[in-house]
C-alpha cells in the first residue's frame, strides 16, 4: 500500500472533503486527482526499446510494453476513468457493477463486462473509496478468474480495516492511496472521508 502525499493531490483531497464542494467542482478535482495517481501507479510500468525516426535522425526510444486495462467500480469510479484515460488513451476499459446489499448481506455484481481478451493485462481497478473491502476484494477476486497479469487499485481515499482486508485476501494486489483513514461509521462511510462518493459526483440523494 502508498500513500501518495504529493502536495498538489492533497490540497485536491482537501478541497473534495469540504462538505461546499459542488458537483461539478468534485468531478473535476476527481478527474485531476485520478490523473495524477495514473501517473504515479503507472511509474514501474515495463518498458521495451523501439527504433523510431524523427524528422532529423534515426534514433531509439522506450514504449510501454504491458498491455493495460482499466476497470471502474461503478458508481462512483466511473468519475475517475476520463483522468485515468488521459494519460493512457488506449488503454482497454472493462466495467463492474457491484454492491454489498444489507438484505442478503453479501455483495451482489449487478453489471460485468471485459474486453474480450484481458488475460495478462495489467488492471487498473479505480474505486475513489475504500471502506470495508467488500466490493473491492469481490471485484479482485472476480478478475482474477480471467488470468490477469497484475493488478493495482487506485483510490483516492481507505479505511484502515479495508485496506488490511485487501493486504490479507489479496497481498499481490497493489494500493496507491491519497489517505489511510482509521474509522468507518456505523454505515460503512469514512471518517472523516467525503461523504457518499456517488452522491458527491452526481448530485444526488439517498431516497
Ligand atoms: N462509499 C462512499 O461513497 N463513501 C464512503 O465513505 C464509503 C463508501
Amino acid at each position: 500500500m502508498t500513500v501518495f502525499d504529493h502536495p498538489l493531490a492533497q490540497d485536491k483531497l482537501t478541497q473534495i472533503r469540504d462538505k461546499d464542494t459542488s458537483p461539478d467542482q468534485f468531478r473535476r478535482l476527481v478527474t485531476e486527482l485520478a490523473e495524477m495517481l495514473m501517473v504515479e501507479a503507472t511509474k514501474t510500468l515495463e518498458t521495451k526499446e523501439v527504433k523510431v525516426e524523427t524528422p532529423l535522425a534515426k534514433t531509439t526510444g522506450l514504449r510501454i510494453a504491458e498491455k493495460i486495462t482499466l476497470i471502474p467500480i461503478m458508481r462512483a469510479g466511473l468519475a475517475m476513468l476520463e483522468g485515468a484515460h488521459r494519460v493512457m488513451s488506449g488503454a482497454g476499459v472493462g466495467h463492474i457493477g457491484i454492491y454489498r446489499d444489507k438484505l442478503v448481506n453479501n455483495t451482489v455484481e449487478y453489471y460485468f463486462r471485459l474486453p474480450s481478451n484481458v488475460k495478462g493485462h495489467h488492471i487498473f481497478l479505480l474505486d475513489p473509496m475504500l471502506a470495508t473491502g467488500d466490493t473491492a476484494s469481490a471485484a479482485i477476486s472476480r478478475l482474477k478468474q480471467y488470468e490477469v497479469g497484475p493488478i493495482t487499485f487506485l483510490t483516492l481515499l481507505s479505511s484502515k480495516p479495508g485496506m488490511e482486508r485487501i493486504q490479507k485476501e489479496h497481498p499481490d494486489v497493489k494500493v496507491l492511496t491519497l489517505s489511510v483513514e482509521s474509522e468507518l461509521d456505523d454505515r460503512g462511510y469514512i471518517l472523516p472521508g467525503v461523504g457518499d462518493a456517488g452522491d458527491r459526483i452526481y448530485g444526488t440523494v439517498d431516497h
